[in-house]
């Protein structure tokens, strides 16, 4: 082992400069940040980056904003050298994006950087070149008003760190990616990104958002994207977009969230956004969310994190509902029911496959992952994918209006009429939805009634889920059902959710293990949603089951009265609508006379 004992020493000023630096440049997108987020400090109109090499021999910054004056330049590139920062009380009501004064410090240490400024009540612009740390003499130059910075051969002089670097087409997204966003949450900016052959962004600097996220996501995203905004007293604000059910990814990565002008990643967040989609997404599908929040300077402390990746809140629970209920308020309102569009029947143009699912033996709904339900798995797939059914991009409406129950088709679906043309509703996700909220709204009043069985039955489980069942039994109660252990794998089932009185205790036994056995979500009410929500599956009635008029009716009552009625828990469509609108135009009523 390496014992031997060194005398401490200080350590040389370019070593300790170095190791501060690493924190705050890892790669070529952390210079573009600081650099993007200094410029936006100096209140910059025009910001326009150019890079070379994903950023790794080239990083042009300039920007029109106030400048630096040539005495202060040396200063500028020093370390603690800030002008945004006059005393430590400051750094609880931060209002720019920078405050350290380390950037230009850090990134000067590992690369060869050039500042050229001008401020405004100077004729000449001034220069200076850092080079590894040291600075050279401040060179009078013409220069117009604002301020360019250009770093070149980034760590050139920590080789071990040009190591770590990815490749450069990952590099470069992540720049991308990064100087998308801030055009996004600056969209009264004028941005524009070029590596030298071809311009990667330019913006218009209009405040239009919704035309930036096409840049981002593609246009075809960027129109469904639901807009979300809202306002609190004291304060607190928050405005963006998040997709609608339908259009999802597989990972988290493009969950963004701005807190005061600065992207952060703060997982507390993610997950009060994630709450908000709760039980309307399927399982393992996320949504893209872009979202800016505004919080009062003092209530969030932003000096916890380097490259103030991360914050905390004065008041988390507040911020945190606060942002779930405006999501999820955005998303009620505009989750829609999937519509078929008119132009798939009878026109020529159609393929054969389209005419297949539309002159459809109403099995639409049911196979809903063939065509409705099928989200787009990227941006490109969603701007190449010719859904059959396309969503209502009509106005919010929450719930469903008063429905006339026609009937049951096929034993699966139930017909009804609506002010607004014709339902289709898949009778199985229906109830699903229903038995979910009902259960979910007992629970939260500690209330789920109990009713016990006739005769108790007896529940024989393989030796791996009795396991399970055992270390669960106390969930189990908190829902209704009564089961004991009875030796061996066997259990003793005496009572069940009053919801599901008359569905037989094995079946749901054997449904609830099965969860257990699956789930590994960590948050317990999560994990009792999903729970409840895979339960209410198997008690749900099938497709394939006549139904009485009263069910079908009390059905239909029930599902009016749920709160997302559009989906099942698992975030499957429950009903597709049928315009009057779409009807008149099919059937030549409208436009061709
Ligand atoms: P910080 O942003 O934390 O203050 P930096 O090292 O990023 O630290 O910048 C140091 C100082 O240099 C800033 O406080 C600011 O006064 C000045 N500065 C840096 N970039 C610009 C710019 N683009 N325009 C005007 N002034 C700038
Ligand atoms: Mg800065």
């Amino acid at each position: 082992m390496y014992n031997l004992r060194m005398p401490i020493r200080l350590l040389s000023s370019e070593v300790s400069s170095q190791i501060a630096a690493g924190e705050v440049v890892e790669r070529p997108a952390s210079v573009v940040k600081e650099l993007v987020e200094n410029a936006l400090d100096a209140g910059a109109k025009n910001i326009f980056i150019s890079i070379a090499d994903a950023g790794k021999t080239l990083i042009e910054v300039a920007d029109d904003g106030h400048g630096i004056p040539a005495n202060e330049l040396e200063l500028a590139a020093a370390r603690h050298a800030t002008s945004k920062l006059v005393q430590s009380e400051d750094l609880f009501h931060i209002q720019t994006l920078g405050f350290r004064g380390e950037a230009l410090a850090s990134i000067g240490s590992v690369s060869q950087m050039t500042i050229t400024a001008r401020v405004e009540s100077a004729k000449e612009g001034a220069r200076i070149k850092v080079e590894g740390g040291i600075s050279g003499k401040v060179e009078k130059v013409g220069a117009p008003l604002g301020a360019t910075v250009r770093v070149e051969n980034l760590f050139y002089n920590v080789p071990a760190r040009l190591k770590f670097l990815k490749t450069d087409v990952t590099e470069k997204r992540a720049i991308d990616a990064l100087v998308t966003r801030y055009a996004l949450a600056y969209p009264q900016v004028r941005f524009k990104l070029t590596d030298g052959k071809q311009i990667t962004l330019q913006t218009a600097g209009d405040g239009d958002r919704r035309a930036i996220l096409a840049a981002l996501y593609g246009v075809d995203v960027a129109k469904q994207m639901l807009e979300v905004m809202a306002q609190e007293d004291y304060g607190l604000s928050i405005a963006g977009f998040i997709s609608p059910t339908s259009l999802t990814r597989s990972n988290r990565k493009e969950l963004t969230f701005f807190i005061n002008g600065r992207w952060v990643q703060e997982i507390s967040l993610n997950s009060a956004l994630l709450q908000a989609y709760h039980t309307l997404l399927m399982v393992g599908r996320y949504p893209l969310t872009v979202l800016f929040l505004d919080i009062p300077a003092e209530d969030v402390d932003v000096n916890v994190h380097p490259t103030k990746a991360e914050v905390r809140f004065k008041q988390q629970d507040k911020i945190f509902s606060f942002v779930q209920r405006s999501v999820r308020k955005a998303l009620l309102a505009y989750t829609p029911v999937p519509t078929v569009s008119p132009q798939l029947w009878g026109t020529r143009s159609q393929t054969e496959s389209a005419q297949r699912e539309i002159g459809i033996d109403w099995s639409i709904a049911h196979d809903a992952e063939l065509t409705i339900d099928n989200p787009p798995l990227s941006a490109e797939a969603a701007q190449t994918s010719s859904s059959s059914v396309t969503q209502q991009e009509t106005l919010p409406r929450v719930g469903l209006p008063l429905l006339r129950l026609i009937g049951q088709i096929g034993a699966t679906y139930l017909v009804a009429e609506g002010p607004d043309g014709l339902y289709l509703i898949d009778q199985h996700a229906a109830h699903e939805r229903v038995l979910f909220e009902k259960l979910m709204a007992q629970r939260e009043n500690k209330n789920i009634p109990a009713q016990a069985l006739l005769t108790p039955e007896i529940v024989t489980l393989p030796p791996q889920s009795a396991k399970a069942l055992v270390a669960q039994l106390e969930l189990l109660q908190r829902f209704g059902f009564e089961v004991e252990e009875f030796g061996g794998n066997a259990f003793q089932v005496r009572a069940m959710p009053a919801l599901f009185s008359g569905a037989d205790p094995a079946t749901a036994l054997r449904a609830l293990v099965e969860d257990f056995e699956e789930d590994e979500t960590p948050l317990a009410a999560e994990v009792e949603a999903k729970i409840a929500a895979r339960v209410c599956k198997r008690m749900a009635v099938k497709g394939g089951q006549t139904l009485t008029k009263e069910e079908q009716s009390a059905l239909t009552r029930d599902l009016e009265a749920c709160q997302a009625p559009r989906t099942c828990p698992h975030g499957r469509p429950t009903m597709i609508h049928l315009s009057v609108d779409s009807l008149e135009k099919q059937f030549g009523r409208k436009g061709s006379r």
